[in-house]
């Protein structure tokens, strides 16, 4: 039983503090997709936070998640931001609902499968969007910052204590919180600092390439293919599966740049590891130019207007014990780092978003009134971590599966893959409206082309998930607590659920 429920309230009393008199006071560490998110899904239940970003400004192309290039938020990612209520100011700032996705021979460029994204919103509930990370960073800031979010820069973290909690400053400065949330990367200090023994870097042996081109540089190349994928009046993205690498071209910045990502072995030297962290190194383009040189020709030509590029290491960490110590948790990368073949890294940051500013949120308007010395809040913030934890861990697997099947050298399997791929139906409706029963998966395929990996992990709704939980949780104690209040906060607690249709699921709990 959480000290939740053990308070000093008896049923039938007044709570000592009313509704709105006291809220929780929350801070972020690491002004990121993850950091940003979380401060607005905690604004829009009230609840006002400081988010503490160590860079003097929002991050460079040098950081860690790069912002310089380009991202793809998938349907599981863009019901979070129509949540959070940026999906159309990201739509209008650069972000761009792509249409088609392309898996795609390495040698010539023959389509092994087109997938409709346009689809994404009537199977899934949300589009398929790719934006630059500038755009998208801009967006969530700006949207901060209307939502009264206080945001500060050169903050470097020297100490946390979890159990007061409080971080201080490099400066020395101390800055105390209800709870503080570490959203400072897949290098994450918090993470450090709350764990005697913090996890380790695991380098899974492949590195990225991150290259923007321009339209006018790609055009320049005068080749028909790709005057025809620049000027496509559809927005697409094109994968190209190659031995033992593979290389994704889509537009950013509404079709005036295109962003390449391109996967191959590493050779980063794990010496490149200092002050804790790998930084993206600077790339020689004629090196990208040889690990592609036998690949479909209009391959090797885009890359030969490549004239700089940085690369990154690809890394996960050795798994945490725990996400929650005391009331420090964390969040996005910090907690569970993924390799990017399933486009699922910031996606995840932001379900760990909705779902803690749910959770908190809904913590500080029914609980915080019945318990103005302080709920449990480390009880609250487990209770994140399990919804959260087992989901992150299956689509970090899942990532590192895809890769797999992405880099198959020319082989039965890959025959086997590519047959596969292309018989994959993503409806998983019947005409009847009841689900197909049998996934393609069971064939072995990829998850980012079968049918049912996509219909579970894109339809999952993580704000819906986290009312539930919180409803679970707590709803007897605020229903035996809440009684004698003017309006019963377990009538709150099921309008806040109801606002998300799950008024019958939350009844039967209660
Ligand atoms: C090549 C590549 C391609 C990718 N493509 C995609 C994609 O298409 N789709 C997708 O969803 N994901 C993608 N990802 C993953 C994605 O970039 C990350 O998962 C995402 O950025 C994580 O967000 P975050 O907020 O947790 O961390 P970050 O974005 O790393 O933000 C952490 C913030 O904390 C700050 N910070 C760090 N240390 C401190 C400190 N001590 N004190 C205060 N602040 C600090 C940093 O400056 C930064 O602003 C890709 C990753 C890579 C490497």
């Amino acid at each position: 039983m959480s000290s939740a429920q053990s308070s000093t309230s008896r049923r039938g009393k007044k709570p000592h503090a009313s509704r709105g008199e006291k809220h929780l006071k929350v801070l972020i560490v690491g002004a990121g997709i993850g950091g940003l998110s979380t401060a607005i899904a905690l604004a829009r239940h009230g609840v006002k936070s400081t988010v503490l970003e160590k860079l003097p400004q929002l991050s460079p192309a040098s950081s860690p998640s790069g912002v310089g290039a380009g991202i793809q938020l998938p349907p599981n990612g863009a019901r979070v931001l129509r949540q959070l209520g940026v999906l159309d100011a990201l739509l209008e700032n650069g972000g761009q609902a792509l249409e088609f996705m392309d898996h795609m021979s390495w040698a010539d460029g023959t389509v092994i499968r087109r997938r409709d994204l346009t689809k994404c919103e009537e199977l899934y509930g949300a589009p398929w969007i790719n934006v630059h990370r500038e755009d998208y960073l801009r967006v969530l800031y700006n949207e901060a910052q209307r939502s009264g979010v206080s945001v500060m820069f050169n903050c470097d973290i020297a100490k946390v204590e979890p159990e007061t909690p409080s971080v201080t400053l490099n400066t020395g400065m101390i800055i105390k919180g209800d709870v503080i949330i570490g959203a400072d990367g897949i290098w994450s200090n918090m993470r450090n600092k709350i764990f005697p023994d913090p996890p380790r870097p695991v380098e899974t042996g492949y590195m990225a390439y991150r290259i923007t081109l321009t339209t006018e540089e790609l055009l320049s190349l005068k080749d028909f293919r790709i005057n025809e994928m620049v000027r496509d009046p559809q927005i697409g993205q094109r994968i190209w599966l190659g031995p033992d690498s593979h290389l994704v071209l889509y537009p950013v910045k509404e079709g005036k740049k295109f962003n390449i990502v391109a996967i191959c072995p590493d050779d980063i030297p794990s010496s490149e590891y200092r002050d804790g962290c790998f930084s993206p190194v600077q790339a020689n383009p004629s090196d990208i130019r040889r690990t592609f040189a036998d690949w479909d020709p209009v391959i090797t030509k885009m890359l030969s207007r490549v004239t700089k590029a940085l690369k990154w290491k690809l890394c996960t960490i050795t798994e945490p014990p725990t996400w929650v110590k005391g009331r420090v948790c964390l969040l996005g990368d910090a907690a569970h780092p993924m390799v990017p073949f399933l486009a699922q890294g910031s996606v995840a940051a932001s379900e760990d978003a909705i779902t803690l500013g749910t959770l908190l949120g809904l913590t500080s308007k029914h609980l915080l009134p019945l318990q103005p010395s302080m709920p449990d809040l480390s009880h609250v913030l487990k209770k994140y971590e399990q919804l959260r934890r087992t989901h992150a861990r299956f689509i970090q697997t899942q990532s590192l599966r895809q890769g797999y099947f992405n880099r198959l050298s020319d082989s039965r399997e890959q025959v086997l893959r590519d047959e596969i791929m292309g018989s994959m139906e993503f409806n998983m409706l019947k005409p009847d409206g009841s689900l197909r029963d049998v996934g393609p998966e069971e064939k072995g395929g990829p998850p980012l082309t079968d049918g049912k990996w996509c219909w579970i992990v894109f339809r999952h709704d993580f704000e819906q998930q986290a009312r539930i939980m919180f409803s679970n949780a707590y709803g007897k104690f605020i229903q035996a607590f809440g009684v004698g209040t003017p309006t019963s906060e377990k009538g709150r607690v099921v309008e806040d659920v109801h606002a998300h249709g799950q008024q019958e699921m939350v009844r039967s709990h209660l």
